[in-house]
């Protein structure tokens, strides 16, 4: 094996390699209402190759989700038991002449029965958790928005530390108001979209969601306000 290199970097890429197919307006996904809407809307019509940094993250959050599943199917957990994991779902919205749907599988989510309690937990995980009061907006409006779309109305956000599994968790109260305001954002996103007008600059408007901005792939397209 003297002098044979192996590009290791190289091979997790490849492997992590998906096709991306474009997104098709009237199909939305579960998992992106927490984010930008100008951000989401640029995505259907300026679609980016996700890159191989990001699909590494991204494999990191599904290994420690399945090491999540793994924990909870413990037969010695007493009683919380694992009910579901990676559900499917689909939801129809609009009037006859402007229906969109809402569907996808939520890789992240996990339902468990604890006492005679149904519980939806949305996993995530995070590089610390040094400085976690409390669950992150964005997150929170994805859990709302499954509470409403399964019927379980008790959510916990459960974050795990990428480097000691130490895990914090937070109740999240569902608010059908919170719920009838991410059901609008579908619905806005899919109005702009069909009709190809521009939606406002929702993160850079909103001092939680600021940060978004430093991570955006769209950043100078919607500095100039480019369709
Ligand atoms: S730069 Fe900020 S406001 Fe603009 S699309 Fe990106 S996340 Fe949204």
């Amino acid at each position: 094996m003297a002098g044979t290199r192996i590009d290791f970097d190289g091979l997790i890429d490849r492997h992590l390699m998906r096709e991306q197919r474009p997104k098709a307006v009237g199909r939305y996904y579960p998992s992106e209402i927490g984010k930008c809407i100008r951000n989401v809307w640029y995505s259907y019509n300026h679609p980016t190759e996700i890159k191989p940094e990001l699909r590494r993250v991204f494999e990191m959050g599904n290994i420690l989700h399945d090491f999540i599943i793994e924990v909870l199917r413990d037969t010695r957990n007493g009683d919380i038991q694992l009910l579901d994991a990676e559900m499917p779902f689909k939801l129809e919205f609009g009037e006859p002449d402007s229906k969109f749907v809402v569907s996808g599988r939520i890789d992240d989510l996990l339902l468990l029965k604890a006492g005679d309690k149904k519980v939806l937990v949305e996993v995530k995980s995070t590089k610390t958790l040094k400085y976690m009061r409390g669950p992150m907006e964005h997150h929170k409006t994805q859990l709302q928005f499954y509470m409403y779309a399964t019927g379980v109305h008790d959510g916990v956000m459960l974050y795990i530390d990428k480097s000691t599994l130490e895990t914090k968790s937070f109740e999240v109260a569902f608010s059908m108001d919170q719920a009838k305001r991410i059901i609008n954002k579908f619905r806005a996103l899919h109005k702009h979209l069909t009709a190809a007008t521009l939606p406002a600059p929702e993160a850079k408007k909103l001092p939680d969601e600021k940060w978004m901005c430093r991570y955006c792939e769209y950043a100078d397209k919607c500095a100039k306000d480019e369709k």
